[in-house]
């Protein structure tokens, strides 16, 4: 069974104290914490196979190699993609998003229709703002409703044969929604669009299963599921991948190179131009090992119950508003009490060792939603307890005493 006591052995950052105080570390949302099994990956790499992969004759050249490819291996098997060359290493959700973002450009043209949802973080709206400018393409937004989630009445509307593209996040990262992606995506392919499915916030809590799903591009970042910051990961379809062209020139995307002509190599060399993070590469695989070995349904459990308590005992604090409540919900409360700016009570708890983010999230379109500067945002994982978040009660409620 679920031993939370024993799960936090496994991360030596857990131990730290901050301003003397015991670090209780609720800003997954933003990163996550490296188990010893991770750090050990890395610094195996650096210590014993540090060779460039794919290149060499030599022996550490090829322990690299092997270990890189059964990485995405690990990966392919995770997210259930058919083909181990539909997993692109990237650097992370943001380089993900722009390559098939900067891919679309020579496939659309004017009086095409792009679809995005309010919920998006900053990387799954900026780019497609920019492939727009570019092709002249249309951006139409699924609006979202109060309790935060989206107003699927209207996308439904939105759709139409000129619809080309629709990225919308599988969580929300300012308000942990979780997203109806079956219905997003189905409801896409009905009128023949690609849907891109922004996972970076999701795949902590959840194993997506995109052959499933049916999802044509399902992206994310290895640091928020315990794995190295600088790694990322780029499922596409096959099709899709093949007719997108390269996003980087570069050694290793080539087959042949001549100033006459250069051919491209094949998935999923195309898109990985020049050295990757290797050792990223290989902390990201050993990440899913650790958290498999875990088990998403066991991780999704406890975090509900941290949830749930968590929003019960927040809730007790006279004039704290919850912002984000769906019932359909990652372990993310996204708060503010009073008028008190989110910056003062994120900097009180600081001082008491209670780490949370502050601000909008990269999410300001959510924030001018509901007219506010931004949030206190608590995110809970597995290796968190409900005695942190006692912690976390009362600290705010110091914070309230001090500031109004
Ligand atoms: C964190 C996050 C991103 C950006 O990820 P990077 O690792 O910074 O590239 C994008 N979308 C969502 C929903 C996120 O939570």
């Amino acid at each position: 069974m679920f031993n939370v006591d024993k799960i936090r052995k496994d991360f030596p950052i857990l131990k730290r104290n901050v301003h003397g105080k015991s670090l209780v570390y609720f800003d997954n949302a933003a990163t996550s914490q490296t188990p010893q099994v991770v750090i050990d990956a890395i610094v195996d790499y650096y210590t014993n196979y540090n060779a460039n992969i794919h290149r060499g004759v030599h022996t550490l050249s090829q322990e690299a190699t092997d270990k890189y490819e059964e990485a995405r291996i690990k990966i392919q098997q995770h997210f259930n993609a058919k083909e181990a060359y539909e997993i692109i290493f990237t650097s992370g959700t943001t380089h993900s998003i722009n390559m098939v973002a900067s891919g679309f450009a020579s496939l659309l043209q004017e009086g095409d229709e792009i679809i995005v949802s309010a919920l998006e973080h900053h990387s799954n709206i900026v780019p497609w703002q920019m492939l727009c400018e570019k092709t002249n393409a249309v951006l139409k937004v699924i609006p979202m409703q109060l309790d935060g989630t989206l107003d699927m009445d209207t996308y439904h509307q939105l759709l139409n044969e000129n619809t080309k593209l629709v990225f919308c996040n599988h969580v929300s990262n300012a308000l942990g929604t979780i997203n109806p992606i079956e219905e997003i995506i189905d409801a896409a392919h009905k009128v023949n669009a690609a849907v891109l499915i922004d996972g970076a916030q999701a795949t902590p809590h959840i194993k997506p299963d995109v052959q499933a799903l049916n999802v044509d591009f399902y992206v994310a970042s290895a640091h928020k599921l315990c794995g190295p910051t600088g790694q990322g990961m780029l499922y596409g379809k096959q099709e899709w991948l093949e007719k997108l062209p390269p996003y980087q020139g570069g050694g290793e995307m080539i087959a042949t190179v001549s100033f006459e002509k250069t051919t491209y190599a094949g998935l999923p060399h195309k898109f990985e131009a020049g050295t990757p993070n290797i050792c990223g590469g290989i902390a990201f695989g050993a990440a899913i090992d650790y958290m498999n070995s875990i088990g998403f349904d066991t991780i999704a459990d406890y975090e509900n119950e941290l949830l749930e308590y968590g929003t019960q005992e927040l809730l007790k604090i006279e004039d704290l508003k919850i912002f984000g409540t769906s019932k359909d919900k990652t372990a993310v409360i996204s708060f503010n009490v009073g008028n008190i700016h989110p910056y003062d009570i994120g900097a009180i708890l600081d001082k008491l060792g209670v780490a949370v983010r502050t601000g909008h999230h990269c999410a300001q379109p959510i924030m001018d939603f509901y007219q506010i500067p931004g949030t206190i945002r608590a995110s809970f994982s597995f290796y968190n307890t409900k005695e942190e978040i006692d912690v976390l009660v009362k600290g705010v409620k110091r914070a309230q005493m001090m500031l109004s």
